[in-house]
């Protein structure tokens, strides 16, 4: 297994909308890939990350929001996601691997319900998902669609974090 670069803010391919997986692509080699972006997810202490992300603007994301507390692995790769939001909106503190060391309140939905394929190509869904992993998938999906929790920031919180996220960009840079 390999572990994967992950990008940082700044780096363009972050703001590319994914594309979908075609399911002639579900192969051995994909499901390798897809171990190694479940492997870098828990080497960096993430809870999501989307394969954009590691370098490959495609619908695949990985999330495991339990295993923080349970310390049991049990990842979720979705290919090709759909969501759909209900419920109230909350708002929550959010950061990212792709921006290291910056954190903000975003407020979402609480509530969501997801269809997607499994590396095998099988369809699945699930629905009225709370708590964090609905907030998490929300998060990894804006990712699909080239968008950071950063952009969902109030004005003042992002002028909070304006001089971190220069840092950042002009690091991607160099
Ligand atoms: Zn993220």
């Amino acid at each position: 297994m390999a572990l994967l670069r992950v990008l940082t803010w700044g780096e363009p391919l972050l703001r590319k909308v994914s594309r979908p997986v075609e399911v002639a692509e579900l192969d051995d080699n994909f499901r390798t890939w897809c171990a190694d972006l479940v492997e870098t997810m828990y080497e960096a202490d993430g809870v999501g990350l989307a394969a954009v992300q590691v370098g490959r603007a495609i619908r695949v994301l990985a999330v495991d929001t339990d295993y923080g507390e349970s310390n049991v692995r049990n990842p979720v790769v979705y290919v090709n996601p759909v969501l759909e939001r209900s419920g109230a909106i909350c708002e929550d503190s959010e950061g990212c691997l792709s921006v290291p060391g910056v954190r903000g309140k975003v407020r979402r939905p609480a509530t969501v319900s997801i269809s997607w394929l499994d590396m095998h190509g099988a369809a699945h869904r699930r629905e009225g998902i709370e708590g964090l992993e609905a907030r998490c998938l929300q998060h990894e999906m804006d990712h699909l669609e080239g968008v950071l929790f950063v952009d969902h920031l109030s004005p003042v919180g992002r002028t909070l974090v304006e001089g971190k996220l220069r840092k950042l960009a002009k690091a991607a840079k160099e």
